[in-house]
């Protein structure tokens, strides 16, 4: 199955800090949840994409939250710069791509104003987290692709069994 992945998750250093958040170095995980991340690897297609980077940001870059998750949406980053395009943009690029590829599923970085896929930061940099969802995550949920972040793997393998 084609499956596109948080390219953080996969250890690529696209984070805002020029880190990445690989499942596989994730000391929270399991080996457990490490093996099975390895198996859905191996035994899928994956697509590697970072919405932010395509969305024409740096790396590094100042961080930034989500201020109004209601159209019209407003992303801002701590420096009260306005990247709302540039969140837009990176999530139409990652809807393109699964168009174009036919990718039905998505496992996307959790709590990601981009990728966050059940909760989000809530817009004041305190880091107090929300129920919400990421700009891009949000655009593939409305177009019909499942979407699991790095704590729901088992959930993403009982939905690649299925099909
Ligand atoms: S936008 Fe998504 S893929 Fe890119 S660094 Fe943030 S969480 Fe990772």
């Amino acid at each position: 199955m084609k499956i596109l992945i948080s390219s953080c998750l996969l250890g690529e250093d696209v984070r805002y800090d020029g880190a990445n958040s690989s499942i596989v170095y994730n000391p929270s995980l399991s080996f457990s949840q490490k093996e099975l991340f390895m198996d859905i690897l191996c035994e899928n297609e994956i697509y590697s994409f970072c919405p932010e980077v395509s969305g024409g940001l740096s790396i590094p870059r100042v961080p930034s939250e989500i201020i109004s998750s209601k159209k019209p949406f407003i992303v801002k980053d701590k420096e009260d710069k306005d990247v709302t395009i540039n969140f837009l943009l990176g999530a139409k690029n990652a809807l393109d791509l699964c168009k174009k590829e036919g990718i039905k599923v998505a496992l996307l970085k959790s709590k990601s104003p981009s990728c966050g896929n059940k909760n989000i930061y809530d817009g004041t940099f305190s880091g107090k987290i929300i129920e919400g969802q990421g700009l891009t995550a949000k655009l593939l949920i409305e177009n019909g692709i499942e979407t699991f972040n790095e704590n729901e793997l088992e959930e993403l393998l009982t939905f690649i069994n299925k099909k």
